[in-house]
């Protein structure tokens, strides 16, 4: 026990998660690599026992409180910097298929090293998300996580077109989630999803958002586009 599995475990039991026994001291294990490697890496400013268990951990697992993740489902976390949101859910649902994406090569190298050595089976990607839509993992994933790596309309651009028609995309936002849904109704439009749910998470949201329609070609544009001209 300790003030890092305590948290965890009296947060899943707030949100109403079931869990294995064994899924704490996994968490706490991975977290500690985390920890570890944060000494020389610069992977996350969140390092505090009980705010890495609720804000990187249950914030991460809360998806699984409201959404139902069909078993064997294809996952991508895109921006996964140290692996969240995705490696907290793959520890919780291991029997999703879960790719961890970034485009930063010591941030994967840390993901893969670790994970193998906890015998966690992830594909993880060192690759940026606009150029792997245009590989075969285009419009091949049924869900697509990601925290903190762009506001609304240019994260859509970056994630729609990984997932197949029908796929649903979780954006952990911030308080600034409002004026990000706002500003995003071009991107919707363009690239054929809609809002679907919101529900608070810490003192932001966690936004769900339905792909209804096949990426036109044209998308997504170069990340120098993306950013300069976001929809
Ligand atoms: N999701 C993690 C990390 C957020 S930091 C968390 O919430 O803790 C943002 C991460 O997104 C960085 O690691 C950065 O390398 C990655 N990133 C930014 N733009 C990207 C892109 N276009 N494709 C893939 N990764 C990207």
């Amino acid at each position: 026990m300790s003030l890092f599995t305590d948290t965890l475990e009296s947060r899943l039991k707030e949100l109403g998660i079931p869990y294995e026994p064994s899924l704490p001291e996994k968490c706490a294990e991975y977290y500690a690599h985390v920890v570890e490697a944060n000494r020389h890496l610069n992977l996350t400013r969140i390092t505090g026992e009980a705010e890495a268990a609720v804000q990187h951990f249950a914030d991460a697992m809360a998806l699984a409180a409201w959404f139902r993740l069909p078993v064997g489902s294809r996952v991508v976390d895109i921006g996964t910097g140290a692996g969240f949101p995705g490696v907290p859910l793959k520890l919780l649902r291991p029997d999703i298929n879960i790719t961890l994406m970034d485009a930063s090569g010591k941030k994967t190298d840390f993901i893969r090293r670790t994970l193998s050595n906890m015998g966690i089976e992830a594909e993880v990607l060192c690759a940026r998300a606009e150029e792997a839509a245009r590989t075969a993992l285009r419009e091949s994933f049924d869900v697509a996580v990601s925290r903190a790596v762009a506001a609304l309309p240019m994260l859509l651009e970056l994630s729609i077109p990984l997932l197949k028609t029908g796929g649903t995309l979780a954006a952990w936002k911030g308080e600034t989630a409002d004026d990000e849904i706002a500003s995003a109704s071009g991107a919707f439009s363009a690239l054929g999803c809609a809002l679907t749910g919101r529900r608070p998470v810490g003192r932001g949201a966690l936004l769900l958002i339905l792909k209804q329609q096949p990426t036109p070609e044209a998308y997504p544009r170069r990340f120098s586009k993306i950013k300069s001209h976001p929809l």
